[in-house]
């Protein structure tokens, strides 16, 4: 598979050196991602920006994506198991990395073998972390992660009081930061907003001084008040609207094309895809794209004679989707472009200016989390630009 240009390109796609198999060709916009870094670190300072890189870097990539942000600034990062800290530790050495999902039984070892910190959130793993820090003779720093009313992870009102009676049981150990998560911050008018941080504040008063981290991209946004002195976006700097009812601020990170396989015409009458589901009310010209729900393109996206489904663009022009979405397939409907302006070879945007991720997340009845972690292993992925 050597490098094409004879390949017929969308115009988006132009000059890049595309393998002549590509299907589906992701653009990860490293500049847009770093622009965002740098409106969330603003919109937070004084606080420090880290960065949220689990589920693989929300589908970019968390060693492409971290490093980019490590370039610019970003020393702190949190992923959210054990071995996307490994991933993360070899790209990034002198990082400063947190794993969510806190210590498993037995995991002080590699823990401390690859300078990770655990998010700890519960006693058992705090009395875990502390009889390692013992046994090593060193305080290894680690996260406490309070639940003040979100009921995933974090310690309970209860375990919150007991460190609070008998703060020695933090002796043992390092605690770098004081973090707790909220539940509904896309919904900026939301009163539990506001209840989280009081009791996030009332606990951090009552036990031993650390670094405080309450926000997530959302909470940024709710105002310094809730910045504290780390804040955690994940979503806003890969592009997602941190809010769930108004415009997004944020840049769009992520494109997405299709390759054109073939081009065929079809009669009045007439069903495409499996199941027969949407019957033609005209003759129509279509064009099947090498791209299905096993590549994250999900089925919802489809369309039947009940409800129309996401359209492609091509060269601004959307081209509505034609029934099902197949596991490798998609049919779009080319009817209403000028003739002969779509070959075969050629690239139909998916996802991207014209419709972005918030858009196809609505269509398909998800959230942009979904979309961009479902983003699947078959793409050409092109990072564009980002270091330094
Ligand atoms: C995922 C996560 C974040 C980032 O949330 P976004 O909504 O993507 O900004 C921050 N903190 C914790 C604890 C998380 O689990």
């Amino acid at each position: 598979m050597g490098a094409a240009s004879a390949i017929s390109l969308g115009d988006p796609l132009e000059g890049l050196d595309l393998p002549p198999s590509a299907t589906g060709v992701l653009i990860i916009d490293l500049e847009a991602l770093i622009r965002n870094y740098f409106k969330l670190r603003d919109e937070a300072a004084p606080a420090e920006c880290a960065a949220v890189v689990k589920g693989i870097g929300y589908g970019l990539g968390a060693c492409e994506v971290a490093s980019a942000l490590f370039a610019n600034g970003c020393r702190t990062f949190f992923v959210a198991t054990l071995s996307e800290g490994e991933t993360l530790r070899e790209a990034l050495p002198d990082s400063v990395i947190y794993v969510l999902d806190g210590l498993l039984p037995g995991s002080g070892p590699d823990f401390a073998g690859l300078g990770l910190r655990p998010v700890l959130g519960d006693m058992a793993e705090i009395e875990e972390w502390a009889r390692f820090c013992q046994i090593n003779e060193q305080k290894l720093p680690a996260a406490l992660h309070a639940d003040t009313g979100m009921n995933r992870l974090g310690l309970k009102a209860a375990d919150q009081q007991r460190l609070i009676e008998k703060p020695e049981r933090l002796d043992a150990v390092s605690i770098s930061l004081l973090m707790s998560h909220l539940a509904c911050a896309d919904e900026p008018e939301r009163r539990e907003n506001a209840l989280q941080r009081e009791r996030f504040v009332r606990f951090a008063a009552n036990i031993p001084s650390a670094p405080l981290s309450l926000a997530n991209s959302a909470g940024i946004f709710l105002g310094p008040e809730f910045c504290f002195d780390l804040v955690r976006p994940g979503i806003a700097l890969y592009g997602g609207n941190p809010f769930s009812k108004r415009t997004n601020p944020m840049e769009q990170v992520v494109s997405l094309y299709g390759r054109v396989l073939q081009i065929g015409e079809a009669q009045t009458g007439e069903t495409v895809g499996y199941g027969g589901a949407f019957q033609l009310k005209r003759p129509t010209n279509y064009a099947t794209v090498a791209v299905g729900y096993a590549d994250g393109y999900l089925f919802a996206l489809g369309s039947s004679d009940k409800r129309s489904g996401a359209p492609a663009y091509f060269r601004g022009q959307p081209l509505p989707i034609l029934g099902r979405v197949s596991m490798d397939l998609i049919v779009f409907d080319i009817t209403d472009q000028p003739q002969n302006s779509i070959h075969r070879g050629d690239f139909v945007e998916l996802i991207g200016p014209h419709f972005t991720v918030d858009d196809t997340a609505a269509f398909a009845g998800t959230i942009a989390y979904e979309i961009l972690t479902s983003l699947g292993p078959r793409y050409t992925r092109i990072y564009r630009g980002g270091l330094g």
